[in-house]
């Protein structure tokens, strides 16, 4: 309901008659001035019932402002002492609230707050206006107005009328008051014009308050200006890069460019980049655009956007650390390798458990087709990880790892960007290969760039040369493989935790086959196991006669070409089924390729048999030595390296200074020269520890005795004769076992680490341990001289032979005649068995 209370009745502001006594509403965050309208939402319930008197009385009511407009319900010290005694004008009444507009009619001061419990009511006594007009006041009002315009020309909304009206004002309090009203001043600042009296002293103040409003005005619009000025830019170089278009559409050269670059800009948009590689992409692009399409240096900017937006920023796999679930994968895919298994589940809890720990980098140590590799995607498959692998092998350019700068023509980033980007996810399990085989040289040590990427502290902020912006690298999982553990650089070495995979026993060669090799390479060639079967005599003839090696690459290698004669028989018309077993092997693979039955030599002093430790296992490895008329000269060939033409020194100098012992004659050397070599001349060999056998072979050929050709044996010697320790005991077993040979001299200081060979292997060997080169020679040498062959030497020999030739019954080790020669052979099974090729 509106009550239009307007009409005759309602007195000019000249003609006020104030009562004494006035019905108050306190006002909250406003205040009302003299002659000024102003509309006001009543809600207080004390407040309503103070309008209700004031209608039903003169209409007039004191609008005063509180100090605190959170007040609920103020008090008397909670208002101002000065108000205005206003009019009310209008009302309407909504639902909890009234709707007023007053207009003020003078200033009042409220002497009383008169006692009431809803309602207040005051005493009161006006101000009246002070009229003065001297010259200040005038000029003072003429700034008023000046000022009061430049207000509306800087932005302030004010209404035309209101400017004329300040301009038709004579009264300078009521100009003060009304300039006052339309300005942004708080409760505090306009309740002070209202208590200013004084006309010239409230115009100054308002003064001073235009002032204000018209700097933060001026300031304000420079703000804006400047949005302005961004946002022209921007439009600006809409405009251009759209008349660019134009332009290139009309050269023809146009409309693919302008894809090119919509491409990049959404890919770069998709991409999720770091922001600074953002920054720099958008920098890259910019270039791109002023070029032309055609030339060198714009494909280079187009290759270098290529990489940075297809690098995984920002995507990651999930993990999958069920333990359970991670084992039965490595089973699943892995027959054997139990300690290593078990290593990598640990590995792996550590990481379910505590995520951010920063776990060692490992590092799978072994021969060639041992299950490096595919140990490594087992691990990505288990866990739900991409995966990646990148070689290392002779690798000698810093580049390689971390890219070349992209000034160089045709440069690219490294393999570890590579293979990130290869992988499309920046947590892959990376698997670097051959990190053994890194190399050096001027063009930078590649091992110092991978420092960085193996290093958790480091890796975070991996920066190749090429993509100039840095990866972060510490998610992935880094799998280092290494034949041999000795050349790994090593501060490498020192951040990885070596695993290591042996060589596979016979018998564990063929359960791999038979579970994984087998049914993979059935499944790879099309065949039904019905169609294929190969007995367990079978895989034996392939393992014996087909392969030598430590792991089962050439063995699965077989078995394809197996397989591929099965299809190509079943494709020619012969249905099969086919029976693959140790008797018929031959009219599937032709004859055998090795034999256990060694066609070297024996028959002849001078021949003895070594052992070796290569980067593709253990090897068997022979020394022939011959003499012939000369002037007492050593030549050793074979390709031999340096420390191992050094062992044959040492083993010549030993023997000629221990003649008489050997019951040589001492000048046995001087008209002649010796020849020593070791067969397989294409394979580059070295080391210490075929010192032993040269000795043998050299002492075999001097004295005419034959080296057991079933004897094995590996050492360094010193030129006293001493048998210094080596490495590899359990590969050089292994690859003795491999060839059939059985009884094995090593040096005694090696004896511990024949618990490291399997018990398979263990159990079928003799070993001999060795502390100087007579324990040697009394193994290895036979006792009569060989009667063909004609020596310089006295029939007398001066050493010791070792007494028993055959093995001991007895299970553990026992001491020979000389205390120093101990024979080990393992509970129970002394009777020589076959060779496993025989
Ligand atoms: P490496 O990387 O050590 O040279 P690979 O991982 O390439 O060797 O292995 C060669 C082949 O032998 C692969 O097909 C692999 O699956 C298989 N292999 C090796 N060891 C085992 C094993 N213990 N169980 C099952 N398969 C094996």
């Amino acid at each position: 309901m509106t009550d239009n209370l307007d009409g005759p009745g309602i007195p000019g502001p000249d003609v006020i008659e104030v009562p004494d006594v006035s019905p108050l509403i306190p006002l909250r965050d406003l205040v009302v001035f003299p002659y000024l309208v102003a509309p006001i939402s009543v809600g207080r319930p004390a407040s309503i019932l103070a309008l209700d008197e004031a209608i039903e009385t003169n209409r007039k009511v004191v609008l005063l402002s509180q100090k605190d407009s959170k007040i609920e319900a103020p008090g008397p010290d909670d208002l101002y002492e000065i108000g205005t005694l206003s009019i009310i004008l209008r009302m309407a009444r909504l639902e909890n609230e009234v709707r007023v507009l007053a207009q003020g009619l003078t200033r009042v001061r409220i002497k009383k707050f008169l006692e009431s419990d809803d309602i207040f009511r005051v005493e009161i006594e006006e101000i009246p206006e002070v009229k003065t007009k001297d010259n200040t006041v005038q000029a003072l009002m003429k700034t008023v107005i000046e000022q009061f315009k430049r207000c509306t020309t800087m932005g302030k909304n004010i209404s035309q009328e209101m400017l004329m009206a300040a301009d038709g004002i004579e009264e300078p309090g009521m100009l003060a008051d009304m300039v006052a009203t339309n300005l942004d001043l708080s409760v505090e600042e306009k309740q002070e014009i209202l208590e200013t009296i004084d006309p010239e002293a409230r115009l100054k103040k308002v003064v001073g308050f235009l002032a204000k409003e018209l700097d933060v005005l001026s300031i304000s619009s420079k703000i804006q200006n400047q949005a302005q000025v961004e946002l022209g830019k921007a439009h600006r170089e809409y405009v251009l890069r759209e008349q660019l278009k134009a332009i290139q559409k009309e050269l023809g050269e146009g409309d693919d460019k302008g894809q090119e670059i919509e491409e990049f800009r959404e890919k770069i948009e998709e991409s999720m980049m770091p922001e600074e590689v953002r920054d720099k992409a958008e920098k890259e692009l910019k270039r791109l655009e002023r070029m032309h399409p055609d030339s060198a240096e714009s494909s280079v900017v187009r290759t270098y956007l290529d990489w940075l937006t297809n690098i995984p920023w920002n995507i990651s796999s999930q993990d999958n650390l069920d333990i359970l679930h991670v084992e039965k994968i490595l089973n699943e895919d892995h027959y054997g390798l139990d300690k290593i298994k078990e290593r990598l589940l640990e590995y792996l809890s550590v990481k379910k458990i505590k995520p951010d720990m920063k776990s060692p980098i490992l590092c799978f140590v072994g021969p060639p087709g041992t299950g490096k590799t595919s140990l490594g995607m087992s691990i990505a498959r288990a866990i739900g990880r991409k995966f990646v692998r990148s070689s290392l092998g002779g690798v000698r350019d810093e580049a390689e790892i971390r890219g070349h700068r992209r000034t160089y023509v045709g440069a690219l980033p490294g393999r570890i960007i590579q293979g990130i980007r290869d992988a499309g996810s920046n947590n892959p399990v990376f698997m670097l290969d051959e990190i053994d085989k890194l190399g050096s040289d001027f063009r930078g040590d590649p091992s110092s760039a991978m420092l960085e990427v193996l290093d958790p502290e480091q890796n975070m902020s991996f920066s190749d040369h090429y993509l100039e912006v840095q990866f972060d690298l510490s998610k992935v999982m880094f799998i280092a493989t290494a034949n041999l553990p000795d050349t790994i650089p090593p501060p490498l070495m020192d951040r990885m935790e070596v695993i290591h995979l042996s060589s596979y026993t016979e018998r564990e060669k063929v359960e791999i086959a038979r579970r994984h090799l087998y049914p993979k390479q059935l499944g790879n060639h099309g065949l039904y196991p019905k169609q294929l079967k190969i007995s367990k005599s079978g895989y034996q003839a392939i393992i014996r006669g087909y392969t030598r090696e430590a792991g089962v690459r050439n063995l699965e290698r077989t078995i394809a070409t197996l397989c591929r004669k099965v299809t190509r028989r079943i494709a020619t018309n012969d249905k099969g089924p086919f029976r693959v077993t140790g008797k018929n092997i031959t009219d599937f693979l032709g004859h055998h390729i090795y034999s256990s039955k060694e066609s070297f030599a024996y028959d002849r002093p001078g021949v003895a048999t070594g052992l070796a430790w290569t980067s593709v296992g253990g090897e068997v490895l022979y020394v022939e030595a011959r003499r012939m008329h000369g002037k007492g000269g050593l030549t050793i060939t074979g390709h031999v390296g340096k420390v191992m033409q050094e062992s044959a020194m040492a083993a010549l100098t030993f023997i000629r200074s221990n003649a008489e012992r050997l019951g040589l004659d001492p000048k046995f050397y001087e008209d002649q020269e010796i020849h020593v070599h070791v067969p397989a001349g294409a394979i580059p060999k070295d080391g210490p520890s075929a010192g032993v056998t040269i000795a043998s072979a050299l002492v075999s050929l001097f004295t005419g005795r034959r080296v057991r050709r079933n004897v094995a044996m590996t050492g360094e010697i010193t030129l006293s004769g001493k048998v210094l320790p080596i490495g590899g005991v359990k590969e050089k077993a292994l690859a003795a076992y491999r060839y059939g040979i059985y009884n094995l001299i090593i040096p005694k200081a090696n004896e511990s680490h024949i618990e490291d060979i399997p018990e398979e292997v263990r159990n079928k060997m003799k070993f001999y341990f060795a502390s100087d080169i007579w324990d040697v020679l009394n193994i290895s040498l036979e006792k009569k001289k060989a009667s063909a062959e004609k020596t310089s030497t006295k029939e007398v020999v001066s050493f010791k032979i070792a007494k028993p030739k055959k093995a001991p019954k007895k299970k553990s080790a026992s001491k020979s005649s000389n205390g120093d020669l101990k024979k080990r052979k393992s509970a129970g099974k002394s009777r020589p068995r076959p060779r496993p090729s025989a």
